[in-house]
């Protein structure tokens, strides 16, 4: 019999967009939601985030869910082996391997969500997440609200002087900005 929704198919979702937007808080609303349906739930999030409670993937707005910290996309593979779903956070800063990552849990049977900004505080496309939503089977854009102008806001002002491209911070050296109010200086 032909079957519309083969049985045992994993996939791949994406929640992108710039800080303040959301990305964790749905997230943990799809996590929440598989762990009521009784799925075996795996979240991580890269070890680099100390930024709040190490243990716990975390809102803007407060909500948490524990999720196991990790050094490389290798160690998910690793650990997400008895999982039906896998939570992802911060997958910006993983480097890009964590695509063949996704696509091998995937693969296996498994849901993959994975959360992180697609941009960097210039407005560049930010790897891995250009790749993994060129893969993914369901990609959501989350926006923030500008806090110059109230516009939706795509992208994040980065309001110290630093140049690297990662710098982990939150509310006091990052803002949600639209695309009229961000500002991109040359020596950024
Ligand atoms: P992200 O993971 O995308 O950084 P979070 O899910 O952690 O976003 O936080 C989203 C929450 O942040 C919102 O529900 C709201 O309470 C709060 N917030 C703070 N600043 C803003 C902003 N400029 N635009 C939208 N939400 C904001
Ligand atoms: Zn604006």
């Amino acid at each position: 019999m032909l079957s519309i929704v083969p049985r045992d198919m994993g996939w791949i979702e994406v929640v992108c967009g710039p800080m303040f937007s959301g990305k964790s808080e749905e997230l943990i609303r799809r996590l929440r939601r598989a762990e009521i349906a009784r799925l075996k739930v795996a979240i991580f999030k890269p070890a680099i985030d100390d930024r709040y409670a190490t243990g716990h993937i975390v809102s803007h707005s407060a909500q948490r869910l524990p999720s196991i910290p990790v050094s490389s996309s290798a160690e998910i593979l690793e650990k997400a082996r008895d999982s039906q779903v896998i939570g992802i956070d911060e997958a910006q800063f993983f480097d890009i391997d964590l695509v063949d990552v996704c696509q091998k849990l995937a693969d296996d049977g498994k849901r993959v969500i994975v959360a992180g900004l697609d941009q960097d505080y210039r407005g560049k496309p930010f790897e891995p997440i250009p790749q993994l939503l060129a893969v993914a089977e369901y990609i959501t854009k989350t926006l923030a609200i500008c806090v110059q102008c109230g516009s939706p806001a795509s992208r994040t002002q980065r309001l110290s002087k630093d140049s690297e491209r990662v710098v982990v911070g939150a509310a006091d050296i990052y803002e949600a900005r639209c695309r009229f109010c961000h500002e991109v200086h040359d020596d950024d």
